[in-house]
């Protein structure tokens, strides 16, 4: 059903995509059979209520968990058959993961950890410093860099876990909840940041319970139960068949 309607700007495809949680006594579907195409440089918030799979859906998009079943083409190559080097290299270089509780290193500085990502890359520290730096002139905190996170508001800590998300470029931007955490003015500045990113040409996919957020977005996907609930673009109802 899926394939014909695939294109050349497809980044993200999901054919009938289940997972299934496998319990002491009996196992649970939070994931139940999705399809989903996302294109290039989309700007896609996921809703639902909680316990609804979002979580599930983003941690299956990072390639941080696998499917119990169905076929994920991730830029056309099927998840399932990478290798668990290649999949390392997906989920280092390919997306960048933004979570609501921020997950920095506390006792390492804004600029070790923008730096993170790139450790297992083969390049000078002087280079991979530079990267880090340059992320975080990206999302304002170029003044920011030797401070601890607890030296940090909480808009700034997540400027600092987007800019981690950032140092290698990955094409898709992905956050669970990533401003959850924060107040209105701040949740406004990190959309705005989210808006910029959006406008250089990264595909973005936001987990989010507020519906002010989500109108934001471009394209909202609805989940209930597991399943897409509904998939509107631009007001219109996304249709696949
Ligand atoms: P959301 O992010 O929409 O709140 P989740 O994707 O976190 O929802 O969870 C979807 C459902 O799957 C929930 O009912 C949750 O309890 C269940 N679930 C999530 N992770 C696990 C797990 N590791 N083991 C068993 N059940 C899980
Ligand atoms: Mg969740």
């Amino acid at each position: 059903m899926m394939e014909g309607l695939q294109t050349d700007d497809t980044v993200i495809s999901l054919s009938n995509i289940t997972k299934n949680y496998q319990m002491a006594q009996h196992s649970f579907c939070a994931l139940d059979n999705i399809n989903l195409i996302i294109k290039r440089n989309e700007y896609v918030a996921i809703t639902g209520p909680s316990g609804s799979g979002k979580s599930t859906l983003m941690n299956v998009l990072g390639c941080l968990d696998n499917p119990s079943c169905g076929q994920y083409l991730l830029e056309r190559n099927d998840v399932a058959s990478q290798s668990e080097a290649q999949l390392a290299k997906i989920r280092n270089v390919g997306v960048g993961f933004i979570f609501q509780s921020f997950n920095l290193l506390p006792k390492a500085s804004v600029l070790i950890n923008v730096m993170q990502p790139l450790v297992y890359r083969v390049m000078p520290n002087a280079k991979r410093k530079q990267m880090a730096l340059k992320a975080l002139e990206r999302v304002g905190l170029s003044d920011k860099v030797d401070n601890l996170p607890n030296q940090l508001s909480g808009g700034q800590r997540q400027r600092v876990a987007i800019a981690r998300a950032l140092v290698t470029n990955p094409a898709i931007i992905l956050g669970d909840e990533p401003t959850g955490n924060l107040d209105s003015k701040t949740t406004a500045d990190i959309m705005a940041l989210f808006d910029q990113l959006h406008s250089q040409g990264h595909t973005i996919i936001l987990v989010t319970h507020e519906a002010e957020i989500a109108q934001h977005c471009h394209r909202v996907i609805r989940l209930v139960d597991g399943k897409i609930d509904s998939d509107v673009m631009n007001n219109k109802e996304v249709a696949y068949a």
